[in-house]
């Protein structure tokens, strides 16, 4: 590591060196600055943290209490009433064979934390995975998005008034820092974005085999069915594509509807965008901006391509780069080869298909890759049983769009591509906590009947262990 970087390395030593002391930490005094963390957040700094995302990428104040700030806090309250539970030695069975003995497991902090977290909820996807590893008694790393710099430094704001550096540090800048970080031998890693640099992250972290957990993105697609209520589900696909304007990484991606509810399913998403967001929508104050310029031309980019390889425009397609506001976007006719289809699109357009039958969607969900979300809209249950069954996902929401996240009692990752591990509640709390086996040898037990040497005698031992133990 050069000159530069020297403070990383500093840092990291003085974590190493503090790692058994932040550990061995009752569950109260962890309760103790999960509750700081709360009061900070709630209360402290709650209006220093809505400008900040306001002047990152004009997110409402709203939407950045119900989307950044309550995932958190309903985080905390969670571990605050389960921690005790969570943290305690869990008794397990003994087997005949080991008869003399008893076992259980052991919870205890892996050590030394490394949390890359993106830009796109800045608030939520760091102090989410924080309170996780707070609770299991870690020491911890922040790198935040350097896209959002506003946020990045309110979290270092909080982090530096609430922990010394040697328990919880906020580390600001580039990829490189990434790079850097990712160089040292973390004993776990827990990293929220792309895809592409999740693999960058996992081949990092098999140099040091440092455990990994990666919240990816992906594709998240919406098959609504003939039975579902277009109402309410044009209402909960516009509310979860349009929050953030799709910069969210379960947001529907693309849709497939039954051919038979295709002319109304569209003409009630067209009022429902002009209900949320008015007649004039690159003027809206509800809808969020693009984050910066490049994730601006991507999108525009994106929309061109796909109208260059013959996709029409349903609703929408306006854009301003002065403000770097977008229009939410649905399009049909997109082909399958377009960058649309082919990569994440973390924007606000939103390609629709139509199907008569629905093994039409699952299949062409089974063979691109496995989605972090996938949408179900439907009252007929034998529909969305076939979907659930035949399909793979790290999540399922059933007429709603991206509300599982919000309940800290769900698993909440991916599968292969779209993400290792998984977050949220005791999920998040056993993601940073070695589950170490202990067995306790109290009295001798058969198996020292059957040491060598050997004879006929010990092997009809062995032979009735395997047969009746
Ligand atoms: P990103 O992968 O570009 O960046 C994420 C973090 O990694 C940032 O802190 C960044 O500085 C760092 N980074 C960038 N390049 C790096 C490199 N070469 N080596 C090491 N670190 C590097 O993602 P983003 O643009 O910030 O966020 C958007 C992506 O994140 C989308 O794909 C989205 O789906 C995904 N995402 C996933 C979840 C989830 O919970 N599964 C949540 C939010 C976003």
């Amino acid at each position: 590591m050069d000159q530069s970087y020297q403070f990383i390395q500093e840092i990291f030593n003085a974590q190493l060196a503090n790692q058994y002391t932040v550990a061995s930490k009752s569950v109260l005094e962890r309760k103790v600055k999960l509750r700081k963390l709360k009061k900070a957040i709630e209360i402290t700094f709650r209006e220093e943290i809505r400008s900040a995302l306001f002047n990152d990428y004009g997110k409402h104040p709203s939407e950045v209490d119900l989307i950044e700030i309550y995932p958190v806090i309903s985080e905390i309250k969670l571990a605050l009433r389960k921690l005790g539970s969570w943290a305690a030695n869990e008794k397990v069975k003994t087997p005949l064979s080991l008869i003399g003995s008893k076992s259980y497991i052991h919870k205890e902090a892996k050590g030394v934390c490394l949390l890359i977290s993106p830009w796109n909820f800045p608030i939520n996807l760091t102090f989410g995975p924080l309170v996780s590893a707070i609770a299991a008694g870690n020491t911890v790393i922040i790198k935040p998005s350097e896209h959002t710099p506003n946020s990045s430094a309110i979290i270092k704001k909080i982090i530096s008034s609430l922990f010394n550096e040697n328990e919880i540090v906020v580390i600001e800048g580039e990829a490189e820092v990434s790079t850097k970080l990712l160089e040292l031998p973390f004993h776990h890693i827990f990293f929220t974005g792309s895809t592409a640099v999740g693999k960058i992250v996992m081949t990092a972290a098999a140099k040091n085999l440092s455990s990994i957990t990666l919240e990816l993105g992906g594709k998240s697609p919406v098959i609504v069915d003939k039975s579902a209520n277009l109402d309410v589900t044009a209402k909960r696909i516009v509310w979860g594509k349009y929050t953030n304007n799709g910069q969210v990484c379960i947001a529907p991606d693309y849709i497939f509807v039954h051919e038979d509810v295709k002319v109304a399913f569209i003409e009630k998403m067209k009022t429902t965008i002009e209900k949320f967001y008015g007649k004039n929508v690159l003027e809206s104050i509800d809808l969020s901006k693009i984050v910066n310029q490049n994730h601006f031309d991507r999108a525009v980019k994106s929309l061109n391509n796909a109208l260059e390889n013959g996709a029409k425009v349903l609703i929408g397609g306006k854009n301003e780069p002065q403000s770097n506001a977008f229009e939410p976007t649905l399009l049909e006719n997109v082909s399958y080869n377009s960058e649309m289809m082919t990569q994440e699109i973390f924007g606000p357009c939103l390609p629709i298909f139509t199907f008569s039958s629905v093994n039409a969607p699952i299949k062409y969900i089974c063979k691109n890759g496995r989605p972090l979300a996938l949408y179900v809209f439907a009252k007929n249950e034998k529909v969305i049983q076939k979907i659930i069954s035949e399909t793979r996902a790290g999540t399922t929401c059933i007429n709603n769009s991206n509300v599982q996240f919000s309940n800290p009692n769900l698993p909440f990752g991916g599968i292969n591509n779209s993400g290792i591990g998984k977050s949220h509640g005791k999920f998040g709390f056993d993601e940073f906590t070695n589950a170490r086996s202990i067995l306790k040898q109290r009295f001798s037990g058969p198996l020292e009947f059957i040491m060598p040497p050997y004879s006929g005698f010990k092997q009809k031992l062995i032979d009735l262990t395997i047969k009746w133990f």
